[in-house]
């Protein structure tokens, strides 16, 4: 076995960023705009890497507008859906939960209904063709603001859909406070909860969320690593940070692997699980994640494993689902079995 042939769960994964420069490019002629200049390069997603955390994250946030840029339509969501989780589940990928944002439907002129519906289309075909499962995590910018925030929050309330179960914070962790964004959650009224802390701003952006919001899955959280009293805070209340190395390293929230706390996190105790953030744009998947961990950190086939399981205790999925993954993760036949040589009829 390698980490190929791990079942594997994506759990911090923003479904803008998994639009890659060749969807990019067949959306574009679709809908009959341009591709933005200078956007992809020997095709790939080109942004300015001038060495420092706040160029990269200038370069990316860029980038990321000009491709989410060409999509127009309920088709749009409906492709982008099936193509990223059809390539996740080739990966081994059992499970996918999702980030989606009002605020972009909006700019590709869809209302919150009309986008979930091409999402579940989407993903109905990826399960139908692999058993992929998903669920979804409407989220608000935090830079957009506290008011911005409640309007998805109400927005995700009055419509409610089987498929959405969390509601979720992304964007600058330094903008405004937490306590700003209590109403937003509020309102969302779902049963789960995350928020992106402790990438971007320091350990006290971890406490903030956690004890305000009362988040107890975090999306990175990394940078709780310089704070050791957080470390045993967060373990005492069985913390789950959404670890993406990929998209720290790229944005330079951590200079190498050498560096980055996942190993760490993993044998002090913490409830450690893995995603792929915008692996469009981090030039990464979910597969790939995994084979990092297990390259660069040691991680063993049954350490991964174990990550997995993590996920599927954590994800915000109801009791039968829950019950279904856990049962396919000590069962699956992974796809690199599924395509030996031997099992050529
Ligand atoms: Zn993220």
């Amino acid at each position: 076995m390698t980490a190929a042939d791990v079942p594997k769960a994506d759990m911090h994964v923003h479904l803008e960023g998994t639009i890659t420069p060749t969807m990019v490019q067949k959306l574009a002629k679709r809908n009959n705009v341009s591709v933005p200049a200078g956007l992809i390069e020997d095709g790939v997603f080109a942004w300015d890497d001038d060495g420092t955390a706040a160029g990269n994250l200038k370069g990316f946030v860029q980038a990321y507008d000009d491709a989410t840029s060409v999509m127009k339509c309920a088709e749009d969501y409906t492709d982008i859906t099936y193509d990223y989780l059809k390539r996740s589940a080739d990966e081994g990928c059992i499970y996918a939960e999702i980030f989606i944002s009002a605020d972009h439907g909006k700019m590709a002129g869809l209302t919150y209904p009309e986008m979930l519906a091409a999402i579940t289309r989407g993903y109905e075909k990826a399960k139908q063709e692999t058993g992929i499962e998903m669920r979804l995590i409407s989220t608000c910018v935090r830079h957009y603001g506290p008011e911005a925030a409640l309007r998805v929050a109400k927005i995700t309330h009055d419509n409610p859909h089987p498929l959405v179960t969390g509601f979720g914070m992304a964007g600058d962790e330094n903008a405004h406070t937490a306590a700003d964004f209590k109403p937003a959650y509020d309102a969302a009224a779902l049963p789960f909860r995350t928020a992106h802390a402790g990438e971007a701003a320091g350990p006290e952006s971890v406490r903030d969320v956690r004890d305000v919001l009362n988040i107890r899955r975090f999306g990175h959280m990394v940078r709780a690593i310089d704070d050791p009293l957080l470390v045993e805070e967060q373990k005492k209340i069985g913390a789950v940070p959404e670890v993406c190395v990929s998209s720290n390293i790229c944005l330079k929230a951590f200079k190498d692997y050498a560096a980055h706390p996942l190993r760490k996190f993993f044998d002090l105790g913490l409830k450690v699980v893995l995603g792929s953030d915008d692996p469009a744009f981090f030039g990464t998947s979910i597969g790939r994640e995994y084979e990092i961990a297990q390259k660069h950190f040691g991680f063993s086939d049954d350490e991964l494993k174990k990550i997995t399981r993590n996920a599927v205790e954590e994800a915000f999925v109801d009791d039968a689902t829950r019950a279904r993954l856990l049962a396919r993760l000590d069962q699956d036949v992974q796809p690199s079995q599924k395509h030996a040589p031997a099992a050529r009829g």
